[in-house]
């Protein structure tokens, strides 16, 4: 008989996630069934989407049932397989759960190629979910140009850091807002942004003024509140706002609803668009095409930020709503 671990959701966290919202048990695994593959799970993606999938509020998805294992995005092996589709030790990764050993029957699993000079969690961390958005949410959405100015929150982050670096590729002065100097140096240093706002040292509305007294002609926004409105308040005429996230919100105990600025986007005819990752999936290919050359010719970086254990995993989620992740959160569950 196999076991695994894996965390279950016993309860809609109220606020912060809490001790006791998730439950880490072991538990035997049935024998494999026909068209079932068993998926060793070598890294586990934690996103800010986690807290949303745990509780009962409108999502692009169903929420996570309570006592149904936490779902999330994984990278493994396939170690066993009834399923012609997939072969035994092929690298998958996909949407699965938060457990070391994934039963699945293959939907959502996708093989993964390995590529050279690429590692398996740079590979996973930055074409599962963030690479992706970046990259369509900047160029669909954002439509950037030239001399244009765009400014990104969470700018150390999954998203954020790629974000930055391809408005860099298509020319645009890129300024990014980020919690503590440490992730302002980074921006700015090593991933060749043109300037950083630490929000939780200085002004952030105070510093556009000084950094892009003309305005702002893209605001990729992660944020939301007032980090959101300092920026919203500086667009340009016919300003860009790519949707993307709106982490300051996710632990609230209600729903907060960002108060309408209807004259200003009416004044200065700005399109504001939401979006989810998947609505681009039938044009994936192109996406990871393009950003695996910017990589392998060291125009795109990204940084991981890996911890250790399964077990963990509750404590490593947190991480993302406090920025005290620092790049793509992944947990390492088996050794490679
Ligand atoms: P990150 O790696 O950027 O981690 C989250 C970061 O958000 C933290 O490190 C922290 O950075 C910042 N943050 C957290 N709380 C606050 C706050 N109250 N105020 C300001 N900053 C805060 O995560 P991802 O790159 O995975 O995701 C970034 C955003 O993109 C999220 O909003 C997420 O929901 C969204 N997203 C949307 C997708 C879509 O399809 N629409 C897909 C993937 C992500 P700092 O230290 O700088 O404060």
């Amino acid at each position: 008989m196999m076991t695994r671990q894996v965390w279950r959701l016993q309860r809609r966290p109220r606020g912060d996630i809490a001790d006791g919202d998730l439950e880490f048990v072991e538990e035997t695994v049935p024998e494999i069934a026909e068209g079932q593959v068993h998926v060793r799970v070598l890294y586990l993606s934690l996103d800010p989407t986690n807290r949303i999938w745990m509780s009962d509020m409108e999502q692009y998805m169903p929420p996570v049932g309570l006592g149904e294992p936490m779902r999330g995005g994984i990278v493994g092996r396939v170690v066993k397989s009834r399923n012609p589709a997939f072969a035994e030790g092929e690298l998958v990764a996909g949407l699965g759960a938060w457990t070391d050993l994934l039963v699945s029957d293959g939907a959502g699993l996708q093989h993964m190629p390995e590529l050279p000079g690429i590692s398996i969690p740079q590979a996973f961390g930055t074409f599962g979910v963030v690479g992706p958005t970046a990259y369509f949410g900047l160029l669909e959405i954002g439509q950037p140009k030239p001399g244009e100015t765009l400014v990104v929150s969470a700018a150390a982050g999954g998203v954020g850091q790629i974000v930055g670096q391809i408005g860099k590729l298509k020319g645009c002065r890129v300024i990014g807002i980020a919690g503590g100097a440490e992730k302002c140096r980074y921006v700015v240093e090593e991933l060749g942004f043109d300037a950083a706002i630490d929000y939780k040292a200085e002004d952030v509305g105070a510093a556009l003024d000084r950094l892009a007294p003309e305005g702002v002609d893209i605001n990729f926004e992660q944020v939301g509140g007032p980090i959101m409105s300092a920026v919203l308040g500086r667009m340009k005429l016919f300003g860009r706002v790519p949707l993307c996230g709106l982490i300051s919100t996710y632990n609230a105990t209600d729903l907060v609803e960002e108060p309408g600025r209807w004259t200003l986007i009416l004044m200065r005819r700005l399109t504001i668009r939401g979006f989810i990752v998947t609505d681009f999936a039938p044009r994936m290919g192109e996406c990871l095409q393009a950003l695996a050359g910017w990589m392998l010719e060291g125009k795109v970086k990204t940084r991981q930020d890996i911890r250790p254990g399964l077990d963990r995993a509750d404590e490593w989620v947190k991480l993302l709503y406090s920025g005290g992740n620092f790049g793509k959160l992944l947990v390492q569950v088996s050794p490679e």
